[in-house]
């Protein structure tokens, strides 16, 4: 294969097609900013409202509970801190799991530091936190409860209506980080009691650097970014109209074509997932079926180094990430794998390889020719792998 296999989905996606063509216009001649009162300006204020009636239809929420972001991380950090601040006086307590993404774990520490009490959920081998665990975290101090939808790492998908349903009997801000799950899987806001949720356009074939926060009607919120009346005045900065007009497209198209979508990625993956539980000493990180994200793979391959196994398929031309990519620098395993119990040495040798839009069959059956021959040579440098032969020899 002379081209490049990318797998890294769950990294980022490219911009569709469908999608930068809709942006484009709005970065030469709707140029115009949509809190000015010229006609040019009120076709960007369209192009906004047009957008944001997208992300509600999605959400199955109204439109002017969605608030459009510069990304993810910034509406993770919103919804925590903004429902954190407001409501100080009621508690100082926020539950989370130990999975999240960093964009909600270092947002939580910061506030520890802040004087903030955070409970840090465990979870069990395939990633699913205990529903009598959350349950028995709850205080009379509990303001905020953050679970992610899906793993970013392993794909595990949470039961949210069920922790929806407690927060809501509780009369605890129910917030969920769903980049990973938007595009993927069904979400209705309503029907599973969200209060916040965050998304992402980078994960869903629209440009980086934008994203969005649903904020269920009539919530108390701080804000993040203070300065203009943008956004109902809750989130200030000239409005990134191409981004979000990519946004709303590229979401639109997700939408249309969840099932389809989602019933392909399912194919691959477990013909992904079989062919590669073939080569011996490797492990499935997340759970099987139904509940891991339609696009997610996630492997351990004892003996040997994540980083490794990703030189040698970059390689041949395949682009994977291992747990540790976000932390890339530091040579600590993922907390992710950690936290489902796997020993470091184990946790170092993981794999990630994450489908989308373009991904194939003859995509897959390559990378599962490459793969084989590539840990077998790496076992056989591996002083652990020598080890292991020798210690079964005895
Ligand atoms: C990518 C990602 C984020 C961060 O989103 P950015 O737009 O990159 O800031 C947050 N949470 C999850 C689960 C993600 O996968």
């Amino acid at each position: 294969m002379n081209k490049v296999v990318y797998m890294d989905y769950a990294a980022t996606t490219f911009v569709k097609p469908e999608v930068l063509e809709e942006m484009i216009p709005y970065y030469t001649e709707k140029f115009g900013n949509p809190s000015s009162f010229y006609a040019v300006s009120r076709e960007t204020k369209m192009a906004i409202d047009k957008a944001r009636g997208n992300v509600a239809k999605t959400l199955n929420c109204d439109l002017n509970e969605i608030y459009f972001t510069g990304g993810g991380s910034e509406a993770d950090n919103w919804a925590i801190k903004g429902i954190a601040y407001a409501h100080r006086n009621k508690g100082n307590h926020i539950i989370t799991s130990k999975i999240e993404h960093h964009a909600v774990l270092h947002t939580c520490q910061y506030l520890e530091k802040q004087g903030f009490e955070v409970t840090y959920l465990d979870v069990d081998s395939e990633g699913f936190i205990n529903i009598d665990d959350l349950k028995n975290a709850i205080t009379d101090r509990t303001i905020l409860v953050s679970i992610m939808f899906a793993n970013n790492e392993i794909g595990t998908i949470q039961p949210i209506k069920e922790i929806g349903a407690i927060c809501k009997e509780k009369k605890i801000f129910f917030h969920t980080d769903a980049v990973q799950a938007i595009g993927n899987v069904k979400i209705d806001v309503k029907e599973m009691n969200i209060d916040l949720l965050s998304l992402a356009g980078h994960k869903i074939y629209a440009p980086k650097g934008v994203g969005a926060l649903y904020i269920r009607k009539g919530i108390r919120i701080d804000n993040l970014i203070h300065g203009g009346s943008q956004e109902r005045a809750r989130r200030a900065g000239t409005e990134n109209i191409p981004g979000i007009v990519g946004l709303g497209k590229a979401i639109e198209i997700a939408n249309n074509n969840l099932e389809s979508h989602a019933e392909k990625m399912t194919f691959l993956r477990d013909k992904l997932i079989d062919g590669l539980l073939k080569v011996p000493y490797t492990r499935l990180n997340g759970p099987k079926g139904d509940k891991r994200l339609p696009g997610n793979v996630n492997v351990c391959f004892e003996f040997i180094e994540g980083e490794s196994i990703l030189l040698s398929l970059d390689f041949e031309g395949v682009c994977a990430s291992s747990g540790s990519a976000c932390t890339s620098g530091s040579l600590d395993p993922s907390h992710v794998l950690l936290a489902i119990g796997l020993p470091h040495e184990i946790a170092h040798g993981s794999l990630r390889l994450t489908l989308g839009e373009n991904s194939t069959e003859e995509e897959v059956d390559y990378v599962l020719e490459v793969i084989p021959p590539i840990i077998k040579r790496l076992r056989e440098m591996s002083p652990l792998w020598e080890d292991f032969l020798k210690k079964g020899d005895k």
